[in-house]
């Protein structure tokens, strides 16, 4: 929708006007309605802005890999590790990825990132192993974009034999509302990468619109309880009453289930008498760079792969004297 005559005086303004008003409504999906606003033609340009840019810091380097553990709930171990792209700009600083996966998605620079985002986590878990240290998973997360497309399993198959990785030791996290849409398209993405011994875990669980017929057919390993759940875990009430219904689902089904967004010890504890598997989050770990990550994963129970004492109130990631309120480690 646009207005006569606030919104322009001629048919080519309004024109353009209703065209913007029109991309912006195909986005929110079937049945919007947006109205033109001025706002929306500042955002066209902030994100054409961002994707110029983004194209820039694809092709110069400019993108780095954070790592977050995750780690054992029962032994403290560290599992795996999440890689999270972290994306600084010369002039504006640091970009979360929410502010330009989007972007990247609707123009399908989301392709070329994820590849770069798989050979980058690929090549730097194969380093670790050439290390010494312990072998974990290193999970990457694709877009909807990556997951319906044909070549997505052949990327993968070139990318662990470029990196000579083990293919059990990549996972990739997908989301819930990702697979619920061209289900049997995903499906069979899911099988062929699974067969490839690829690992699946869906993200986010609990905010899309999971058909449980469906999950039942979901090659999945592990169900990533969404922070948004975790949050009110041990809050006394009935907080835990949808991570305890997700954690029992995941086990009946055979799937592990890992908690996201864990951030006291409180929620700790809650997670772990309700049989949680697995945690990620500021309690245990930030994400954090490479080196860092190297550091946090020698020193973890046997992560240099000599057997330490298990700390489960007080894991080994809670260190003294790192700066509170940031995000990442390094930021
Ligand atoms: P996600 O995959 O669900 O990742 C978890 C997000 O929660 C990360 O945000 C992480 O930094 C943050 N987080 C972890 N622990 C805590 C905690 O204890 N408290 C709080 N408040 N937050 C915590 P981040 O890195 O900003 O990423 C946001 C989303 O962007 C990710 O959500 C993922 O969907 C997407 N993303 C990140 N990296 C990539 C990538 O390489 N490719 C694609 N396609 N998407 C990515
Ligand atoms: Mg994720
Ligand atoms: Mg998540």
């Amino acid at each position: 929708l646009t207005l006569f005559p606030q919104d322009g005086r001629d048919a080519d303004v309004l024109v353009k006007t209703a065209d913007l008003a029109l991309s912006w409504a195909k986005q929110e999906g079937a049945g919007a309605c947006v109205l033109y606003r001025h706002e929306l033609h500042l955002r066209a340009i902030e994100r054409n802005t961002i994707e110029r840019d983004l194209r820039t810091a694809l092709a110069q380097n400019q993108l780095m890999l954070f790592y977050q553990p995750k780690v054992d709930i029962e032994s403290g171990r560290v599992t795996g590790a999440e890689a999270l792209i972290r994306w600084w700009h010369e002039d504006r600083g640091f970009i979360p990825p929410a502010t330009f996966i989007p972007v990247a998605e609707r123009s399908g620079l989301v392709v070329p990132l994820t590849k770069w985002v798989l050979d980058e986590a690929c090549r730097q878990n194969r380093v670790w192993q050439d290390d010494g240290l312990m072998k974990i998973g290193v999970a990457v997360n694709v877009s909807a974009i990556d997951l319906r497309r044909t070549d997505l399993t052949d990327t993968i198959a070139n990318t662990l034999i470029r990196r000579g990785l083990s293919p059990q030791f990549l996972e990739l996290e997908v989301t819930e509302s990702m697979v619920m849409e061209d289900v049997d398209v995903v499906i069979g993405t899911l099988r062929r990468l699974r067969s490839l011994g690829v690992g699946i875990s869906i993200d986010d669980f609990g905010t899309g619109y999971s058909s449980l017929a469906y999950l039942k057919r979901f090659p999945v390993k592990r169900l990533k309880i969404d922070r948004s759940f975790v949050q009110d875990v041990a809050d006394g009430r009935d907080g835990n009453v949808i991570p305890k219904v997700i954690i029992d689902l995941a086990h009946a089904l055979g799937v592990k289930v890992i908690a996201e967004g864990v951030e006291t010890v409180e929620q700790y504890e809650a997670l772990h008498a309700l049989g949680c598997d697995e945690v990620q989050g500021y309690f245990v770990g930030r994400p954090m760079p490479a080196a860092e990550f190297e550091v946090f994963l020698r020193n973890s129970p046997a992560g240099g792969l000599q057997g330490t004492a298990i700390q489960v109130s007080k894991p080994a990631a809670v260190k003294p004297g790192r700066k509170p309120g940031l995000k990442d480690s390094a930021a």
